[in-house]
């Protein structure tokens, strides 16, 4: 597979074209950003841990029956994934109150929910990324109500799916952010990234934070925190394990 010009640089990842028109390469970089770019860094390791861990999971999601976009894991940093369109919408799973939600709702972080809950935000920078409802998004013709409907199915079954792969590793899955995509094909598949940019993870014997808050929150031992959140779900033993031909 050969690597073609640079399609697109974001905050955290560039994107390659390829020789095929319907694979792109992705390339996970060190920089971090928070509080919709206002705050920026790096973090020394991060674009290894996240594309690994990112492969890891969407390979499980994958075995599970949901379709993701992940092709192949090329190097510590690069994996090569179908191309889709976008949906511009950040659809957030949460289990448990935190970030946003105890904000805006006026609650404490920690709180258990009895079921989990499911949010879109429009994923549109200049408008900072406004939360938006199911209505919105059918008039905004961001997705149809079909799509929606699917991304809201495949979302909650990959809570179930994640929930308990974290849990097996001794971590709470607090909530997390996905993003789908959609295929030459017309296919909806599971896109972007699941790593500790996007998600929030709890020791679940200590509530020791082991993801992004600790960079937002300038809570110190980033770096250590992504290693440990990587050692914890087998990284560097498993993560490239399928890929070996
Ligand atoms: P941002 O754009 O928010 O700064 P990143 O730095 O992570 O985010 O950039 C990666 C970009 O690639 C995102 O805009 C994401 O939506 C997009 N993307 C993720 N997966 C795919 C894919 N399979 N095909 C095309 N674009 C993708
Ligand atoms: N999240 C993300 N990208 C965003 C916004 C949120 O990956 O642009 C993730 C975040 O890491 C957390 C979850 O979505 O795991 C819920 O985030 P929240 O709405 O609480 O916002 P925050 O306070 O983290 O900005």
């Amino acid at each position: 597979m050969e690597k073609r010009e640079q399609l697109y640089e974001g905050k955290a990842k560039k994107v390659f074209a390829t020789d095929d028109e319907n694979l792109v390469i992705v390339s996970y970089k060190d920089d971090a950003t928070a509080f919709d770019g206002l705050k920026k860094g790096t973090i020394v390791g991060k674009g290894v841990v996240n594309n690994r861990m990112s492969n890891l999971l969407m390979r499980l999601i994958e075995q599970k029956g949901i379709p993701t976009h992940y092709v192949k894991e090329l190097s510590e940093r690069e994996t090569l994934v179908k191309k889709v369109k976008i949906v511009p919408l950040e659809v957030i799973i949460r289990n448990v109150s935190a970030g946003s939600f105890a904000k805006r709702y006026g609650v404490e972080e920690g709180i258990p929910f009895d079921e989990p809950t499911c949010e879109f935000s429009y994923k549109n920078d200049d408008l900072h990324d406004p939360l938006l409802n199911t209505y919105h998004a059918i008039a905004l013709k961001l997705a149809t109500k079909g799509e929606i409907a699917l991304i809201e199915k495949y979302a909650f079954r990959i809570n179930e799916i994640l929930k308990e792969f974290f849990l097996s590793v001794g971590v709470k899955l607090i909530d997390f952010k996905l993003e789908f995509g959609k295929t030459k094909e017309g296919t909806i598949v599971l896109a972007d990234e699941i790593s500790p940019d996007t998600c929030r993870f709890w020791d679940a014997e200590t509530n020791e934070k082991l993801d992004k808050d600790r960079f937002r929150r300038d809570l110190g031992g980033v770096e250590d925190a992504y290693r440990e959140i990587f050692r914890r779900v087998g990284g560097s033993a498993l993560a490239s394990e399928e890929d070996e031909d």
